[in-house]
């Protein structure tokens, strides 16, 4: 029996359920890396009476319901985010395997998809996109690119990315690692001119060097043309919410978390991403 015998919906439930576990995990890193703390030791505990979260208390967005988001020994208030975190997780895991299938593909899908959430929700709290992410992220998109090979943008064909940087022969692994590099200099170096361009014009420092290592880990995972479309997402959504939040106040005073947007676009162009390009596509011919 092998994973094509077990019906779709079956792994696109086991993939909701580990979500749900993975969200309950990365809620904890994203509230405790900001503070210095161990995202092993001690285990959940109150941030009001400290009383520690009994395991059966822990089950993901379950508990939160049942307890009406309380803690059971104060009856302080849980953040809703906290489900949020974790059915936000799930649901991001369902897609995938909706877009992968049960595969080695949705098992680094998956991890990268882990490693984005909380970039996106400790940017959103204390902009700053933690190394401690990014530049582990950067040596597993790396590995995901030599074992699940990544051609997107790749083709050999005149006019694709294979076929430019004459790799028309090339194994696959070796384009795939080709189009990791690229994607990583392309991402990365970008945010970097976008940082001096903005520091230029607004002359204020705009986006740091942590927007930099986000955009190197992000292009090395994606490759060089779902990079590009990553930033272009993150630009647009990240416009329209900058206008949004920024009405009635003078612009310079919102300073703009771009990885919260960089994080979304990543995202979108992991699970839509060739969906978009070849809907793009089809709009020029
Ligand atoms: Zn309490």
């Amino acid at each position: 029996m092998g994973p094509t015998d077990v019906p779709l919906a079956v792994w696109i439930g086991i993939s909701a359920l580990f979500g749900l576990v993975i969200g309950s995990f990365l809620n904890v890193v994203i509230h405790r890396w900001p503070r210095g703390e161990s995202i092993v030791f001690p285990g959940s505990h109150c941030g009001s009476c400290d009383a520690p979260v009994r395991p059966y208390d822990n089950i993901p967005v379950v508990s939160y319901l049942l307890l009406g988001g309380k803690c059971r020994s104060c009856g302080q208030s849980f953040s809703v985010r906290y489900p949020a975190v974790e059915l936000l997780t799930g649901v991001l895991f369902a897609m995938a395997c909706v877009v992968d299938g049960p595969s080695l593909k949705l098992v680094f899908d998956c991890l990268f998809i882990a490693m984005v959430i909380p970039l996106v929700f400790i940017d959103a709290d204390v902009r700053l996109l933690p190394s401690a992410i990014t530049v582990p992220g950067l040596a597993f998109a790396f590995v995901s690119a030599l074992v699940v090979p990544k051609l997107v943008g790749m083709s050999p064909k005149i006019g694709g990315g294979g076929f430019a940087l004459g790799l028309g022969a090339s194994p696959d692994w070796y384009v795939s690692l080709v189009n990791a590099a690229a994607g990583a200099t392309l991402g990365g170096g970008l945010l970097f001119v976008l940082g001096v361009a903005y520091e230029v014009v607004r002359k204020r420092e705009g986006m740091g060097l942590g927007d930099v290592s986000m955009m190197c880990f992000v292009g090395a995972y994606l490759g060089w043309e779902l990079t590009l479309l990553t930033i272009l997402l993150a630009s647009i959504v990240g416009s329209v919410v900058g206008v949004a939040a920024a009405r009635g106040r003078r612009i310079d005073e919102f300073q703009v978390p771009f990885g919260v947007f960089l994080g979304i676009g990543a995202i979108i162009s992991l699970l839509a991403g060739t969906r978009i390009l070849a809907w793009y596509l089809g709009l020029m011919n």
